[in-house]
């Protein structure tokens, strides 16, 4: 099996999963109590706080660890509301758990704003410009699409934003870029950045929140005060210690150097292929890539290919919903949305196997193309 659907989730590291084992069974202590074997357990997750934050560069703030980058972005966008006239920002190319979350807030009578995005799958930077103003709380981007794996170029987004209101919030979903491509809090003046861990080869249900400002965010989970008293409940110790432990087996530059190669790879057999349209980004993650075999619906490519090859036809939290909605944001036709499919790129795969299997999807697609012609 060639698996290229690592956008929607990894397997989780085999050092992660022993690392699991130990927390879930051996230190299997509530961080709460207050005998020794549990204290010794909340030293653990303090020190895998600090490892995160450092890992994502940052100078202040804290981490919170959550269920998951969907609780993040939740926490980050509920959290930082405030009674009054206060206006929200995202863009059209925002994962399910953002764009749901603005839907329910416009829903709830705020005043919600979408940012469109450009040809290339980036956030259109003008009308970011346009749209941010004094009232503006909060601005939420994601840092690379999970969908097209466009790169937003968030430096220059936060400038355009800070120079109309130095005030808004920016919350970051870098689910699809931290441990993935070079990026530091340091030189990024966000107030929060959400992760995931089963993106990295952590374990699912962990993620967490970076927050600039602690104190400045409501809780949105109330009772045992964990977590700073900003996500209540008993903390998740083996997933937390397990997301370390795959953080440590990364090396960002020679993955990159990796995926890079096997991207090109995939590409290469393409070159000439005039029936199979590229998603063509300015600024790409070599871990994803989004294009569309011309008269075949990609759900049904992608079902013809299970067995062997593994694609995912976009985001698997969204595939339950008609469409690609990231896809008719960017204002591709219909058909070339329905006949998408997206393929990703994990350092784990082998050059031959990507190589075999763009020969591979390409031979599938012409056999259900000439059967349905
Ligand atoms: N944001 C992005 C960009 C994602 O790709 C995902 C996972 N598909 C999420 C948020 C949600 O993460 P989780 O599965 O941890 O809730």
């Amino acid at each position: 099996m060639i698996y290229l659907d690592s956008t929607a989730t990894t397997q989780m590291s085999k050092k992660a999963l022993d690392v699991y084992e130990k927390y879930a069974y051996d230190f299997f202590y509530n961080p709460s109590a207050e005998y020794a074997s549990s204290v010794n357990v909340a030293k653990d997750i303090q020190n895998a706080r600090e490892y995160v934050l450092k890992k994502l560069g940052a100078k202040i703030g804290s981490v919170i660890f959550t269920s998951g980058a969907t609780e993040s972005n939740n926490l980050a966008i509920r959290g930082s509301f405030r009674e009054g006239n206060w206006e929200y920002v995202f863009s059209e190319g925002e994962h399910s758990s953002v764009y749901n979350t603005a839907k329910a807030l416009k829903n709830e009578g705020k005043t919600v704003k979408f940012v469109p995005l450009d040809k290339f799958g980036e956030v259109d930077y003008d009308a970011l410009k346009n749209l941010v103003n004094e009232r503006t709380r909060l601005v939420s981007l994601i840092y690379v699409s999970n969908e097209t794996g466009a790169i937003n170029d968030i430096e220059k987004a936060i400038k355009i934003i800070k120079t109309k209101n130095k005030r808004t919030l920016i919350h970051i979903d870098g689910v699809q870029a931290f441990n993935k491509i070079p990026l530091s809090l340091a030189n990024l003046d966000v107030d929060f950045f959400s992760f995931s861990s089963h993106k990295f080869h952590g374990p699912k249900g962990v993620g967490g929140l970076y927050v600039k400002n602690i104190e400045g965010l409501k809780s949105i989970v109330f009772g045992g005060g964990q977590e700073f008293n900003k996500r209540s409940g008993t903390e998740n110790v083996a997933g937390i210690m397990s997301t370390v432990e795959a953080i440590k087996e990364i090396d960002i530059e020679k993955n990159l150097e990796k995926v890079r190669s096997l991207k090109e790879k995939f590409l290469k057999f393409y070159l000439d292929k005039n029936d199979v349209q590229l998603f063509e980004t300015k600024r790409s993650s070599p871990y994803i890539l989004s294009l569309s075999y011309k008269g075949v619906n990609g759900e049904t490519l992608m079902r013809a290919l299970e067995g062997e090859i593994i694609v995912g036809t976009g985001s698997a939290c969204g595939s339950r919903t008609a469409g690609n909605r990231v896809l008719q944001a960017i204002g591709l036709d219909k058909d070339r949305v329905k006949s998408s499919i997206r393929v990703s790129f994990d350092p784990s795969l082998m050059l031959k196997d990507v190589e075999y299997a763009s020969k591979m999807i390409y031979e599938v697609y012409t056999n259900i193309y000439n059967k349905v012609k």
